[in-house]
C-alpha cells in the first residue's frame, strides 16, 4: 500500500535579504530531486479536481504521472497539448485560488504544487529543446494565411495551436519582444524575459513568425493584412489603457500609473543587461504609497523597493481577504518591507509650488453591504481623512482596453467599456472571418485565461477555414 506525505516539499526562493537589491529571479523552482519528490505525494485521481479548477483544464494528473516515470520531456510534451506557455503559467499562476485550491490534499494536508511541477518540466523542455519531439506533431502544411494582432499570452497561443495545425500564422505587435504584459508588465523577479523568449523562440522552431515593433491600425491596417492574403484575424491586443483615480492633483509630478511605472523600470532593467543590478535612472524617492492590492500593485511596491525607496505603503480600500492579489505576491511583498494600509482611499493629492507631489490625503472606510462582485462595498468615513507625506504615488486601480485599433474597425460590436464582444465558445467577433480573445474580451484578467481564450479561438479559426477551404475548392 502506497504512503502519502501530506506536508508539501518547498520550492527554494532567495532570502529576502538577499532579493531587494536585484531583479533576479526570486524562486528558484525545484530541481529534477524536489519535483520528483512532489510528484510522488500526488493521489492520482480518477476524476482530477486540480484539472476542473484549472481554467485552461491542463492534463496535470498525467504530466505528474509522467514525471514520477522519470518520462519528463514527455510530461512536457503533454502538457504542451493543451498550455501554450507553461514556462510562463508555472510562475504566474493564482494555483491557491485554481488548480491547487480544487486539489483533495488540503483535506488532511497540503495540496501538490502543481505550479512548481509545471515550472520544473517546461524549463527543462525549454533548455532539451532539440529533443522535443515537435516533428511528432501533426503538421500538415497548410497555405492558409492567419494574422494575429497582439504577442501577449492570448496571441502566443493561437500562434502555438495554430502553426501545431500546419497554418501560416504572423504575430503583430507594438512593443519591442514578445510576450505582452508579461514581458513588460511583469517583473524580471516574478517573471524572467529569457523565460519568455525561450517560449517565444520555440514557437518560432513551430513555424509562427513574429513582426514586432508594428503597431496595427497604424503601421498597418486590418484592411491591408485582408489584402495581403490573411484569411483570418485575431485581436489580442490585451487591456492596457490605466484607469485614473479621479481625484485631484493626480497630474502633479510624482503621480504615476504602474503600467507607466513599469514598462519604465523594465526598459531600464533590460538595457542594463546582463547585469539585474537596480537601475539608477528613476527616482522614486524614499516615501512611495501604491494605490490598488492587486498583483499590479505588489509588483509596483516590491520594485519601488527594489529602487531603493526606504517606506513604501501599499493603500487600498478594502482589506486583505478581498484583495485580488495572488497571495504568495502579498508574502513576498510582506517579506521585502511593504507595509500595507487597509480601508483608506486617496481623496486628494497635494504638490508644493514647483507642482511636485508632497502628501496624499486619505479618508478612512469601512466595508457595508456586498456590491455587484459579492465584495463588502467601502464606504466612506466621513472627518477621518488625514494627510500622508510621500515622494511617490504610483496609481495600480485597473485597465480598460485600448480603442485606437478597435473603434476604427467598422462593424465591430465592443461594449460600453471598449471590451470586444465575442461569442464566448469560439471567441467569434461581429466581423466575419475576425476573432479576438484574452483580456481585451475580458477586460484585465490573469495569464491563463488568455491562453485559455487563445487555445479556443484557434479551434474555432481552424474550423472556419477548414469551411471556407471547403467552400473554395
Ligand atoms: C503588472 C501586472 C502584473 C500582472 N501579474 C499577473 C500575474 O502574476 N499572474 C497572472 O496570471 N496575470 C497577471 N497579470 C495579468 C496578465 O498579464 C494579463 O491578464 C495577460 O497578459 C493578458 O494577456 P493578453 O494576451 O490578453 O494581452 P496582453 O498581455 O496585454 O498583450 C497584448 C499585446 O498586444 C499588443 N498591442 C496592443 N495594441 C496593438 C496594436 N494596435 N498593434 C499591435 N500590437 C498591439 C501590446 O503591445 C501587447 O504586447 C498582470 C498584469 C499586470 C499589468
Amino acid at each position: 500500500m502506497r504512503t502519502y506525505s501530506w506536508t508539501q516539499v518547498p520550492m527554494p526562493s532567495m532570502a529576502a535579504g538577499e532579493r531587494t537589491n536585484t531583479f533576479d529571479e526570486v524562486a528558484l523552482g525545484y530541481s529534477y530531486q524536489l519535483a520528483k519528490e512532489e510528484a510522488e505525494r500526488c493521489l492520482q485521481c480518477k476524476h482530477p479536481a486540480c484539472e476542473e479548477g484549472c481554467p485552461n483544464h491542463n492534463p496535470i494528473r498525467d504530466f505528474i504521472r509522467l514525471v514520477r516515470e522519470d518520462r519528463i520531456l514527455e510530461a512536457a510534451e503533454l502538457d504542451l497539448l493543451q498550455n501554450a506557455i507553461p514556462s510562463c503559467t508555472g510562475r504566474v499562476c493564482a494555483w491557491e485560488k485554481q488548480c491547487e485550491g480544487a486539489c483533495p490534499m488540503t483535506i488532511k494536508g497540503d495540496n501538490i504544487k502543481i505550479g512548481a511541477i509545471e515550472r520544473f518540466i517546461s524549463d527543462h523542455a525549454l533548455a532539451h529543446m532539440d529533443e522535443l519531439h515537435l516533428e511528432r506533431w501533426p503538421r500538415p502544411s497548410r497555405a492558409q494565411k492567419v494574422a494575429v494582432v497582439g504577442a501577449g499570452p492570448a496571441g502566443m497561443a493561437v500562434g502555438h495551436f495554430l502553426s501545431r495545425d500546419g497554418y501560416d500564422v504572423t504575430i503583430f505587435d507594438s512593443w519591442i519582444m514578445p510576450g505582452g504584459v508579461m514581458a513588460y508588465g511583469i517583473p524580471e523577479y516574478v517573471l524572467p524575459n529569457e523565460v519568455i523568449l525561450r517560449e517565444a523562440n520555440r514557437l518560432t522552431r513551430q513555424g509562427v513568425k513574429f513582426e514586432m515593433g508594428v503597431t496595427v491600425g497604424k503601421d498597418i491596417t486590418l484592411a491591408d493584412l485582408k489584402k495581403q492574403g490573411y484569411e483570418a484575424i485575431f485581436i489580442g491586443i490585451g487591456a492596457n489603457k490605466a484607469t485614473m483615480s479621479a481625484v485631484p492633483g493626480e497630474d502633479l509630478k510624482g503621480v504615476i500609473t504602474a503600467k507607466d511605472f513599469l514598462m519604465r523600470v523594465t526598459a531600464d532593467v533590460m538595457n542594463q543587461y546582463p547585469s539585474r543590478q537596480k537601475p539608477d535612472t528613476i527616482d522614486v524617492g524614499q516615501r512611495v504609497i501604491v494605490v490598488g492590492a492587486g498583483n499590479t500593485a505588489m509588483d509596483a511596491a516590491r520594485s519601488a523597493i527594489r529602487l531603493g525607496a526606504r517606506e513604501v505603503k501599499i493603500v487600498y480600500r478594502r482589506t486583505e481577504s478581498e484583495s485580488p492579489s495572488r497571495p504568495i505576491e502579498i508574502h513576498h511583498a510582506k517579506d521585502e518591507g511593504v507595509e500595507f494600509e487597509y480601508l483608506v482611499n486617496p481623496v486628494r493629492f497635494v504638490g508644493d509650488e514647483t507642482g511636485r507631489v508632497t502628501h496624499v490625503e486619505l479618508q478612512r472606510m469601512r466595508l457595508g453591504a456586498p456590491d455587484k462582485s459579492g465584495r463588502p462595498r467601502p464606504e466612506p468615513i466621513p472627518g477621518s481623512e488625514f494627510l500622508m507625506p510621500i515622494d511617490t504615488a504610483i496609481l495600480a486601480i485597473g485597465y480598460s482596453p485600448e480603442r485606437d485599433l478597435t473603434d476604427k474597425v467598422e462593424g465591430l460590436q465592443l461594449d460600453k467599456w471598449g471590451s470586444v464582444v465575442v461569442n464566448p465558445e469560439t471567441g467569434a467577433t461581429s466581423i466575419e472571418g475576425m476573432f479576438a480573445g484574452g483580456d481585451v474580451v475580458t477586460g484585465a484578467n490573469t495569464v491563463v485565461h488568455a491562453v485559455a481564450a487563445g487555445r479556443k479561438s484557434a479551434g474555432a479559426i481552424r474550423r472556419y477555414l477548414e469551411e471556407r477551404a471547403r467552400a473554395l475548392a
